[in-house]
């Protein structure tokens, strides 16, 4: 277990953003014996979100993210999570096959407001801890020690909807460039409520177009998956590289500072190593700005260069990516070594980061004199307009009759946008 010095520093340490970044850092930061007082613009921690399911990857490092938290003091078993170790992967061409590990693959967390989110397990753990949390609450970034407010700008947006099902625990990730442009689609069951989501990694103008084309892909291939919608759910990543992490005596952590997988969107792992790291070098155990660089950066310019390989292809490439996939998990009985592999920062990779940096990532400056290189929201392509199917339509007009008598949707396109301080934002 991590040992913990105590300080005896009275200034209070003062974040902006109660998400998972903010908050892992309050908790290290409050057992290491320092006053913390978060503000967050919005009613509670979670409330970005509203119990969409997310998976908690176990990929990046080779240690597992569990043990991780434990050894910084922080007990997983404050909030609900489910533990897989296989998944079915659905290939472009609607073949299924199932990658597997003998080690926990991922995690499935729920994020939102609910007692057992993500979000309200760290909650619970900071105010045990002494933090101060201060709800509703606006602040200017210069008042702030800590910037964890999340993303700024819009690099993809994901959506998705929630149901009621009998289908078992289960999870499947599809790779489908026609109902996920760019990305991805997933189904996700947790004990009884669904959650079926597509990734928009181009720019549309009408996403629950591929939203409900996803449900039926979904409907066909898994005619068992009896659906009762509850309500519709998603929201925006920010992928950025910062030139510097740390300005002024101010830590920029989790997607405020655009520590986000380019590749696939997997940003919580992120977020909460990066709120611990800020943590540790304001109580004088390590540099933030080099361990940022040493531990993270060259995951996440792994995964710059994996999108922007996968931006150039479409469904022919993600079958060969599929198929290679199992061979090698038939290779080495474990799936797992395969999404290790997509993140070895080797020649190969950094000879490709030169031009995926160059071509992909657009130059912009903060306003507080950092540069910064942001992945834009792409434009759509010729290929994502198509007539929807009929099956579609009929999914996406029941679902406004859901509507009508009171269905949620917790999401648009700039459900973020104005709740970010300017200085934030990148001038391009
Ligand atoms: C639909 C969707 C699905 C996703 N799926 C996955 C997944 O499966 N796996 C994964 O690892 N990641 C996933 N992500 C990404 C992941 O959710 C984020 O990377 C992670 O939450 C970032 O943590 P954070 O601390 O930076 O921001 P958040 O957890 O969003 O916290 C930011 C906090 O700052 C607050 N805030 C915002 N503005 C202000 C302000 N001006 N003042 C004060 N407070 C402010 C917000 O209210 C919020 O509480 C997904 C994201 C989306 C949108």
């Amino acid at each position: 277990m991590f040992a913990y010095t105590m300080s005896n520093d009275s200034k209070p340490i003062v974040i902006m953003g109660a998400g998972l970044s903010g908050l892992a850092a309050s908790i290290i930061l409050a057992k290491g014996g320092r006053k913390v007082i978060i503000h967050d613009i919005r009613s509670d921690s979670g409330a970005r979100f509203d119990g969409d399911f997310q998976g908690l990857e176990n990929w990046t490092t080779g240690t597992d993210f569990f043990d991780e938290l434990r050894e910084w003091g922080i007990e997983p078993n404050e909030f609900k999570s489910t533990e897989f170790h296989e998944m079915d992967l659905a290939h472009p061409d609607d073949e299924i096959t199932k990658p597997w590990s003998p080690r926990v693959a991922f995690r499935v967390v729920e994020r939102g407001s609910d007692k057992h989110t993500i979000d309200q397990g760290l909650k619970r753990l900071a105010i045990k801890e002494g933090v101060e949390i201060r709800y509703k609450s606006k602040i200017k970034p210069e008042e702030c020690d800590i910037i964890a407010a999340g993303p700024k700008d819009t690099s993809a947006v994901a959506y998705g909807e929630i149901f009621k099902t009998s289908f078992p625990n289960h999870v499947t990730f599809q790779l489908n460039d026609k109902l996920a442009p760019g990305a991805y689609s997933y189904l996700i069951v947790i004990d009884g409520i669904g959650l079926i989501c597509t990734c928009l990694w181009r720019k549309q103008s009408n996403s629950s177009r591929y939203l409900n084309e996803t449900i039926n892909w979904y409907e066909k291939n898994y005619p068992e998956l009896d659906r009762t919608p509850i309500k519709r759910v998603g929201g925006k990543g920010d992928f950025a590289i910062h030139s510097s992490y740390k300005s002024e005596n101010k830590y920029y952590v989790g997607e405020a500072g655009g520590l986000q997988d380019f590749m696939w969107g997997f940003g919580m792992r992120y977020a909460i190593t990066s709120g611990i790291l800020a943590a540790k070098d304001i109580l004088g155990e390590s540099d933030y700005e080099s361990e940022i660089k040493s531990r993270l950066l060259p995951k996440l310019k792994t995964s710059v260069v994996n999108r922007f390989l996968i931006n150039r292809v479409g469904d022919r490439a993600y079958k060969k990516v599929a198929k290679y996939w199992m061979k090698h998990q038939k290779k080495h009985g474990d799936g797992l070594v395969f999404m290790e592999m997509l993140y070895n920062w080797g020649i190969f990779r950094r000879f490709i980061y030169f031009f995926a940096n160059l071509g992909m990532l657009k130059k912009g400056v903060t306003k507080d004199g950092r540069s910064i290189r942001r992945m834009p929201f792409r434009k759509a392509l010729k290929r994502d307009v198509w007539e929807p199917s009929e099956r579609a339509i009929e999914i996406g007009q029941e679902w406004k009759e859901i509507r009508k008598d009171g269905g949620k949707i917790s999401f648009s396109n700039d459900s973020d946008s104005n709740s970010i301080p300017n200085s934030l934002e990148a001038s391009d």
